[in-house]
């Protein structure tokens, strides 16, 4: 970031709280409400432009909800931690090392362009965490946290330790890159699928939880080479990063994408995102910025003010009613525009 080629975009969202949904999200510029299985992404776009395709994935994406066949049939090379054989160090297909030695023997060809899409599990609570990075103690894997609730520190250490343990993994990756010659002329968005709640409003974990920020607030990082400028702008989602590097390359977007290039002024009014039979709009309005969630079958919605309260920990909005029910009736304009008719009047 010192150096000027590190762009650190946000608030940045996911689309949804689970993996399936966000990953998709990030390569073909669907919002969930609008993916299907056949879309026409980035991979298939890149192929089309004469890119070379390289998936390189932690944890088994082939037999998850058939994550593989959703990503489609434009990738040349596709690597996951089903295909993990006894030649790995790593014993474990959650293991990142997995993914770094397939990374160091990667040759890719000279004068073609790469299009190199990773997937970490260092952060995820399946992955594996290493003797080194285990900081942060007492530390305790899984879910068992639910039914005791002492145990929310050891949650959190672990989570902790694995964004510890993503973080050298990520600058490994760099290295990697920079050995290869491939930095010097790249755009790297670091990214993603989802949040995790971490003892917010009493809960830990992800999935089934309306879409509250804890969730569905990501990073959103962009290596670029050329140190071009991405304008600072309210938010920003999952569904930006396809055109971002489209747009990137001087490449046409897609009409039917949901986002917009973060390499130029933002022009879109909303954001959203779903989650646990709720969907929520996010949207810049008199100077602050908003959200409000509202459940698929109906009921009062809830109206955050996320400039004052940006982790969405309050009851009520600090704000006069009237001046609240307008901005509502903004946000819900957002949410009818892309889900029909709001639920309620
Ligand atoms: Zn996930």
């Amino acid at each position: 970031m010192r150096g000027g080629r590190l762009a650190r975009i946000g608030p940045a969202y996911s689309v949804c709280a689970e993996s399936f949904c966000g990953l998709l999200a990030v390569l073909t510029s669907k919002y969930w409400h609008q993916a299907t299985l056949q879309s026409f992404g980035l991979p298939e776009v890149l192929k089309r432009l004469g890119y070379r395709v390289s998936f390189m994935l932690g944890v088994d994406h082939t037999n998850f909800y058939g994550l593989r066949e959703a990503y489609g049939k434009a990738i040349d090379e596709y690597r996951d931690g089903s295909m993990l054989d006894g030649s790995s160090a790593a014993g474990y297909m959650n293991d990142d090392m997995a993914v770094l030695e397939w990374l160091a023997a990667w040759q890719p060809q000279a004068g073609v362009p790469q299009f190199l899409y990773v997937h970490l599990m260092s952060v995820h609570t399946l992955g594996t965490r290493h003797a080194q990075f285990s900081r942060w103690q007492p530390a305790e894997v899984g879910l068992r946290v639910l039914r005791a609730g002492n145990r929310i520190t050891a949650f959190v250490n672990n989570y902790h330790n694995g964004v510890l343990q993503a973080d050298t993994v990520i600058e490994r990756i760099f290295g990697l890159l920079r050995d290869k010659g491939l930095l010097e002329d790249a755009v790297v968005v670091i990214t993603a699928d989802h949040g995790e709640m971490l003892g917010e409003q009493g809960r830990v974990g992800h999935s089934r939880h309306a879409p509250a920020e804890p969730l569905v607030r990501i990073p959103l990082l962009i290596y670029d080479s050329e140190g071009v400028t991405y304008p600072a702008r309210p938010m920003a989602s999952q569904v930006d990063v396809a055109p971002t590097l489209l747009n990137r390359i001087g490449a046409a977007i897609p009409q039917g994408w949901a986002g917009e290039a973060l390499d130029a002024p933002a022009r879109r009014r909303f954001v959203y995102m779903e989650s646990g039979g709720s969907r929520a709009v996010v949207a810049p309005v008199r100077g602050s910025l908003w959200k409000y969630t509202e459940a698929e079958s109906g009921g009062a919605g809830r109206l955050v003010n996320l400039t004052q309260d940006p982790h969405e920990e309050a009851d009520m909005p600090a704000q006069p009613a009237e001046a609240a029910a307008n901005v509502a009736a903004t946000l819900r304009a957002g949410l009818a525009e892309a889900f029909g008719k709001a639920a309620r009047p």
